[in-house]
């Protein structure tokens, strides 16, 4: 499925909404943040871009239930892992049946709309790469999203955190050759889903792919990284990631704010493959698409947590949280001192967090006042909160040691005692009669 016939599925479920008036990369970037959630966005015109610029495909659970063909939180999180646990092989086509494979434009990064975000950005990011790689030595595969900052005609660096493309990268080190890199731009969105998961070193994404898409991932091998990619990929670069490294940076991460300028290593193109009526699909920096993105696996993984220790309502990466520091989480607690383990085990699940909040089954954890009315009256400070000083943390909080990552965690459980008087602790409620209802919607009318 490519791009266009992927956007005729969505538009079954949600608005696509076709934007053509010419607009900066800036007024692009403004109404991607901006819009409602439920729309996908499709630019036909940004400012010296030549190609329909996409964003927003996966910047809600719904959207990612709607591709996954599941209805609750509980059964897209136990998708998610089970793929991740039960990688297939894709089905290998010839390279000649890939759209893209007679399209090849050469290696001039600046034929395609990459785009600078925001005004202080260093340059253009590609934002939406998933970057693939196969080890020289050992021949395991990995499929991750990296940004990366075009620097030059045919250079761009990548950022690369020590996790798997790190040591694919660092195997390609010790060899003494570049890392042959493919980097793919518009996909299906599962594929993105399985490249923002992390299952463990060796499990191949595009394979965890394969099962979310019920085998449907047929790859192609690209000639001149001799790598497999997705058949129906609407761009896709061919490089090597040299051992030389530049600036990188300062990029607006999912806090919003600026991440601190690295050395980073350096990434030369060596081919561009580009399908007919190629779509460019891009994720704006600190978008809810970003953030759903980065914090979806992560989210399952708490719930996997901490779902061995009480029984689990909902659990939410909130947004005030960038989706990645902080998680609420509503439980039934069983026995008293249920609230503290969970924060523990939500700490293991997930390293990056920094604040956990544990509230009880009534409290609805996608309401930020709901949550705050039972810190208000189901807390104690003395006896609720747990501190973990200088625990490894994420790199992308500006108040944490963001060199060494290293920061102040904090637990708060403000789930009310199993033994307390109901009467104390709960909201008192009244049930609204029809005549209510009634009432209040013509109040509403009225005072349009
Ligand atoms: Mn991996």
């Amino acid at each position: 499925m490519n791009m266009r016939e992927l956007l005729d599925l969505m538009s079954e479920e949600f608005p696509v909404k076709i934007i053509d008036e010419p607009l900066t990369e800036e007024e692009f970037t403004y109404i991607a943040l901006h819009a409602n959630v439920e729309n996908i966005l499709l630019f036909n015109n940004i400012k010296g871009k030549n190609m329909p610029i996409l964003t927003n495909i996966l910047n809600s659970r719904e959207k990612i239930k709607f591709l996954l063909g599941v209805k609750s939180d509980h059964e897209l999180y136990s998708k998610i892992l089970y793929a991740c646990k039960n990688p297939s092989k894709n089905k290998v086509d010839r390279f000649e049946s890939a759209p893209f494979s007679r399209n090849n434009i050469g290696k001039n990064l600046s034929k395609l709309p990459i785009l600078k975000f925001f005004p202080k950005d260093p340059g253009p990011y590609i934002t939406s790469g998933i970057v693939i790689a196969k080890g020289p030595k050992s021949g395991v595969y990995n499929a991750s999203i990296h940004r990366l900052l075009v620097i030059g005609e045919d250079k761009m660096t990548i950022r690369i955190v020590p996790r798997h493309l790190w040591r694919l990268y660092r195997e390609a080190a010790e060899l003494g050759v570049p890392l042959k890199v493919s980097i793919v731009i518009g996909t299906h969105p599962l594929v993105l889903l399985a490249a923002a998961s992390s299952p463990p070193f060796g499990v191949n994404e595009l394979e965890v792919a394969n099962t979310l898409l019920k085998g449907r991932l047929d790859l192609v091998k690209v000639p001149y990284s001799n790598i497999l990619v997705p058949k129906f990929s609407e761009i896709v670069i061919e490089g090597e990631i040299l051992h030389e490294e530049a600036l990188e940076g300062p990029f607006v991460d999912a806090t919003g704010t600026y991440d601190i300028k690295r050395l980073q290593p350096i990434v030369k193109v060596n081919a561009i493959w580009v399908s007919p009526n190629a779509i460019y699909y891009t994720i704006v920096p600190s978008s809810e698409e970003h953030l759903i993105l980065m914090g979806l696996y992560k989210e399952a993984i708490i719930w996997d947590y901490v779902r061995k220790i009480a029984p689990v309502k909902k659990v939410r990466l909130t947004r005030g949280g960038c989706r990645w520091l902080h998680v609420a989480i509503s439980i039934k607690k069983l026995s008293e001192g249920d609230a503290k383990n969970v924060i523990m085990a939500a700490f293991s699940a997930h390293p990056s967090l920094k604040h956990v909040i544990v509230v009880d089954e009534d409290i609805d954890i996608d309401n930020p006042y709901e949550i705050e009315w039972a810190i208000a009256t189901r807390f104690q400070a003395t006896k609720d909160l747990v501190i973990i000083p200088r625990a490894r943390g994420s790199s992308l909080d500006p108040s944490a040691d963001q060199e060494n990552m290293l920061t102040d965690k904090v637990g708060i459980d403000a789930t009310k005692p199993i033994k307390a008087k109901e009467k104390s602790f709960n909201r008192v409620k009244l049930k609204p009669s029809p005549k209510c209802v009634e009432i209040l919607k013509n109040l509403e009318r009225l005072s349009v």
